[in-house]
């Protein structure tokens, strides 16, 4: 099983354990792709606290170790421009550094700081 994300016919760029997958309005999620709500309900990803978003920030947007991507879905972009097409950003995120990324399909559902005070 995997992630349910679609976008143009492509599937989830994140390599993500089955085991870590999140169900969520009769789908499982990726926890880069979990929407933050649908029609009816919250999702986790909603009740996220502070921490949560920040490692989750970093994960993605952070200097240290990409989060691991699959190799399979077309174009593999990481290194100098990473591929976080999709992503539902729970809150707030800081660019601190010259990385690039596709941002396409993304949700920001805090302010998205270019130049963060670091
Ligand atoms: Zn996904």
């Amino acid at each position: 099983m995997d992630c349910c994300y679609r976008h143009d016919d492509v599937g989830c760029q994140f390599s993500v354990p089955e085991n870590e997958l999140i169900k969520f309005s009769d789908k499982h999620w990726c926890k880069f792709h979990l929407p933050m709500k649908d029609d009816m309900n919250q999702s986790p990803k909603a009740l996220w606290n502070e921490q949560d978003v920040n490692s989750f920030n970093s994960l993605l947007m952070g200097n240290g170790p990409f989060v691991e991507m699959k190799s399979t879905n077309g174009p593999r972009l990481d290194g100098v421009i990473r591929d976080l097409k999709g992503v539902v950003f729970p809150g707030d995120v800081g660019w601190g550094d010259r990385v690039v990324a596709d941002f396409s399909d993304a949700e920001f559902h805090g302010n998205f700081n270019l130049f963060p005070q670091t």
